[in-house]
Formats: C-alpha cells, sequence, structure tokens
C-alpha cells in the first residue's frame, strides 16, 4: 500500500516525512523508531502509529501485475 497523505485521525501532513522515517529507520537498524519521531517533529501519537504502521507492499506486488500482463499478451497471441 502506497503511503497515505495525511493521518487518518487528524489530517496531518505525513507522507512528506516517510521518506526521511525510513531513511533514518535504516540507518540504525535497531535502534527506537521513538527518537527518529521525535527528531521529525512527530508528536501526536495517531500521526506516530501512521508512520510505525505503513508497510510499502507495491515493490511485491507489481511482479504479479507483470505476470498477469505477461498470460495476457500469450493468450491474444494463441488467439490471432
Ligand atoms: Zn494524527
Amino acid at each position: 500500500m502506497l503511503v497515505p497523505v495525511r493521518c487518518f485521525t487528524c489530517g496531518n501532513l505525513i507522507s512528506d516525512k516517510f521518506d526521511e522515517y525510513q531513511e533514518k529507520s535504516q540507518q540504525s537498524v535497531g535502534g527506537s523508531p521513538d527518537k527518529i519521531l521525535d527528531e521529525l517533529g512527530i508528536e501526536r501519537y495517531c500521526c506516530r502509529r501512521m508512520l510505525l504502521t505503513t508497510v510499502e507492499t507495491i515493490q511485491q506486488i507489481i511482479p504479479f501485475y507483470e505476470a498477469m500482463h505477461r498470460r495476457k499478451t500469450e493468450i491474444q497471441t494463441e488467439m490471432e
């Protein structure tokens, strides 16, 4: 799923901070994410959960769409 642009609860803009959050969390593997969220200035827990719980699944889904497209073109060539 793509990153939500705004917090579902309060409407605060969060998508602009997601890239920075991911970079910092990958750099400090094993570190606690609360310090990163404090550095980014995200104080409300509704906004914090948005960044903590977002999982980007687009890279895992793309191969399935590519396979579907390949199969569709195979069927179309068989029909001709
Ligand atoms: Zn919020």
